[in-house]
């Protein structure tokens, strides 16, 4: 058996973890990871027949029956996850139709999966439906995202369309747009549901005063989702109390549109050329 530590899942975990922490977005006990993986993966680290203990989930999600998740861990430090893998993270398998998970390996202090559970869970089989190699959800507090939340319109269209306009390159790395979601109590499964049903159609999801949820079919795409938008948003904040002699008009991100081969979400951008008279609040 292989060491589980020099998996190559690992080290992108952990050098995924170590990252979000450097950049500010994952203070103290924030944020939350977790990656899907194939039985043949796992079965290289570990002897998937026997589980250290199991837990209920608190939830169903029966097309996750007997999938395999590496997760961040409850309470657990993204700044610790490089020094201490095995007590930070733990490699779950949901049995049961999703409603109990049996821990193969890690959170070895005796610690639970990460609180918002639910919502990874809950994400990972809206993903998978819409993308069968969809395989991470992570969340996140980048500060400026987060800010924008206090002083912009929650409108998915209206911030969608604000963080287009910020950069160039945004339509081209999220041409789906950004879901928003309103103020709501995290740790739940109501949170979870809504975070899920906004994941059928977008890969990123904002937690309105809370922080942000990101998809893809690696930690690396993932990641640079949250990127990209945390991005466009810090520019959206250095510019948003100065007058604008300067913007990205609809006929700009049609042009990136079709140089790129992208699909802006439908109805999110004016068809008609640039009629220089936007009325987008900013
Ligand atoms: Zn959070």
């Amino acid at each position: 058996m292989n060491d589980i530590l020099h998996a190559p899942f690992m080290t992108d975990m952990i050098r995924t973890a170590e990252n979000m922490y450097r950049l500010g977005w994952d203070e103290r006990n924030s944020g939350n990871i977790s990656l899907r993986l194939e039985a043949s993966e796992v079965a290289q680290y570990l002897d998937t027949t026997r589980a250290e203990r199991s837990f209920p989930t608190g939830f169903s999600a029966p097309e996750l029956d007997g999938a395999f998740f590496l997760v961040t861990g409850a309470g657990k430090y993204f700044k610790n996850v490089p020094y201490a893998p095995q007590v930070n993270l733990g490699l779950v398998r949901l049995t049961e139709g999703g409603a109990r998970a049996e821990l193969l390996w890690g959170l070895a202090d005796g610690g639970a999966v990460t609180s918002e559970f639910p919502a990874h869970m809950m994400s990972h089989a809206a993903r998978r439906q819409a993308d069968a190699d969809a395989r991470v959800v992570m969340h996140a507090h980048p500060a400026n995202l987060l800010a924008m939340t206090h002083v912009h319109p929650l409108d998915e269209r209206s911030f969608t369309r604000t963080l287009w306009q910020m950069c160039t390159e945004s339509i081209m790395i999220f041409p789906d747009g950004v879901g928003v979601l309103p103020w709501m109590l995290c740790g739940t499964n109501a949170i979870g549901e809504a975070t899920a049903e906004k994941m059928r159609d977008v890969r990123l999801v904002v937690w309105s005063l809370h922080g942000v949820y990101g998809a893809g079919r690696t930690l690396d795409e993932a990641f640079g989702l949250i990127e990209t938008a945390e991005k466009a948003a810090e520019i959206y904040l250095k510019i948003a109390h100065l007058p604008r002699v300067n913007r990205l008009t609809d006929d700009m991100l049609r042009q990136v549109e079709r140089r790129y081969g992208v699909h802006a979400r439908d109805g999110y951008l004016d068809p008609v050329t640039n009629r220089g008279g936007e009325t987008d609040s900013l």
